[in-house]
């Protein structure tokens, strides 16, 4: 998930189940959505270069998000489906030659679900766009079968292997995320997976392994992308009056980033 600019927080919140469910009940209407921002990118977030769309909300909190600022629904830019296609119409000429699509982030994408959908139907069957979500999957219950037939590639986090470590880093379970791989799986959708590599937080060898010995149980899975961590969002997290717990920790030195990739590979899994 790429650092974005700051825009203002209306109102900050710790992602409570209470507040998730108020969040949940405001998406309703297919035609509306509120996003962060929108920009073009190559090679990041889906194959070829992609118009990438970042959505508002997300149920998770993790420590080393890097757009705290694009946690609350309602603090994103209001939008309606057809306003949000015709801009990416502008640009659908230019990412279809150069081999990409559009790729929907966040944020976390299913939490407006109905909006996604609307949008990547008319992105689809209207801009001939190939299709890409950047999500966490903790909502992965929410997604009809229309909806995952929509999407031709699903970069998909998992953040943990181990119940308690995922909870560490996001303050949710990681039962969904791997249901809906599982999902995924077993309907045939296509997965980049992606695994943010903290020292001291997610790389216990351990927790590396279940992993990576889960995604090698999957189909679909074209490749694993090991992210280093970074400090990149920390200053957003200051700008937001929001603690940040990450500060001691320093990014993965290149051996500790190969000898995980060299785990995944050892699956039998593609790493780039
Ligand atoms: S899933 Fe985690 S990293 Fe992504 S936006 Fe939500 S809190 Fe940030």
């Amino acid at each position: 998930m790429r650092r974005l600019p700051i825009t203002p927080v209306r109102e900050r919140h710790g992602g409570s189940r209470a507040e998730l469910e108020a969040e949940l009940a405001q998406e309703g209407d297919p035609e509306i959505g509120y996003y962060h921002s929108y920009e073009i990118t190559g090679a990041v977030n889906g194959p070829g270069v992609r118009f990438t769309l970042f959505l508002s909300g997300c149920p998770l909190r993790c420590q080393y998000c890097e757009n705290p600022d694009t946690w609350t629904m309602g603090d994103g830019r209001r939008v309606t489906t057809g306003r949000m296609v015709d801009e990416i119409a502008k640009y659908a000429a230019f990412v279809t030659t150069a081999h990409g699509g559009i790729t929907v982030s966040g944020g976390e994408p299913m939490l407006q679900i109905r909006f996604l959908e609307a949008l990547l139907r008319r992105c689809r069957h209207d801009l001939g766009l190939h299709t890409a979500v950047d999500t966490s999957g903790f909502l992965g219950d929410r997604a009809t079968d229309e909806f995952l037939d929509l999407v031709d590639l699903f970069l998909l986090d998992i953040k943990s292997g181990d119940p308690d470590t995922y909870r560490l880093v996001t303050s949710a379970d990681l039962a969904p995320t791997l249901r809906f791989a599982r999902r995924l799986s077993d309907r045939g959708n296509r997965m980049w997976v992606r695994f943010v590599l903290v020292p001291g937080l997610t790389d216990a060898p351990e927790n590396v392994e279940a992993v990576a010995a889960f995604v090698a149980t999957l189909d679909g899975v074209d490749r694993v992308e090991v992210l280093p961590f970074h400090h990149l969002g920390a200053g957003k997290w200051a700008e937001l009056g929001l603690p940040y717990q990450l500060g001691a920790h320093a990014p993965p030195s290149q051996e500790l980033v190969e000898r995980v990739e060299d785990r995944f590979r050892s699956h039998g899994l593609t790493v780039l």
